[in-house]
């Protein structure tokens, strides 16, 4: 499966844009991507001329190795009985597929393998009758979850984090600018966010422009005093 993958979006306005969506969002390899999600703008693809935002509804795996979440993240909560059952069978269908396959190349391997190598392996658990998706591909891996709805991985991901890990944010007012003064501030914002390891999303067009610059609560603190020193 591959990680992400750039689409393309007709906008209502006549624009074509393109924007990266991802299929696999590890945090613990990409911890920007938690910040993301919980700013609103994982997956989400904006308009560069009239700054509407285009949802994506494709399911993505969320994988946070440290605080042992494995999720099929299905953004769309909205999503009828049936449309659940029918991924859930799928998934399990999957997941069968996936651990038949394992099984399959684990078996040759020891068959070709002399008796005096053992090697170690990776222990593949088929899941017993009755466990819903919760046998583990991998040793250590926590078991997946199935999540519907954008907003409820939000939560569950929000409810993982430390007081200072959570989402802060500052805004660098952009208010009534022209287009130069509008650069300007978005690549001090870019300079920032650099320094202190957080990250720049921009908002509305014209003169309702602000930039963000969003990250772990604990490093927005520290550029917040850093500006205040600055005034
Ligand atoms: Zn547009």
């Amino acid at each position: 499966m591959p990680r992400s993958s750039t689409m393309t979006y007709v906008c209502e306005c006549g624009t074509t844009f393109a924007s990266t969506m991802y299929q696999t969002v590890n945090v613990t390899l990409e911890p920007q991507l938690l910040y993301r999600l919980l700013a609103g703008s994982l997956n989400v693809a904006v308009c560069p001329n009239c700054g509407r935002k285009i949802e994506s509804d494709l399911p993505f795996i969320y994988h946070d190795m440290g605080r042992g979440l494995f999720a099929y993240a299905h953004p769309n909560a909205e999503a009828s009985d049936e449309e659940r059952e029918r991924l859930l069978e799928r998934l399990r269908q999957v997941y069968d597929e996936a651990v038949d396959a394992s099984e399959r190349i684990l078996a040759e391997e020891r068959s070709s393998e002399t008796a005096s190598q053992p090697t170690p392996r990776l222990t593949v658990r088929r899941r017993s009758p009755g466990e819903d998706l919760s046998a583990r591909l991998e040793p250590n891996a926590p078991p997946m979850q199935v999540i519907f709805g954008r907003e409820q991985l939000v939560a569950l991901v929000d409810s993982l984090l430390e007081p200072e890990e959570r989402l802060g944010r500052v805004a660098l007012s952009a208010r009534g600018a022209g287009p130069e003064e509008r650069e300007r501030v978005v690549s001090i914002a870019e300079r920032l966010a650099e320094q202190f390891d957080l990250q720049v999303e921009t908002e509305g067009i014209g003169s309702d422009f602000t930039v963000w610059v969003y990250g772990p609560r604990a490093q927005i603190e520290t550029l917040a005093a850093h500006l205040k020193g600055q005034a």
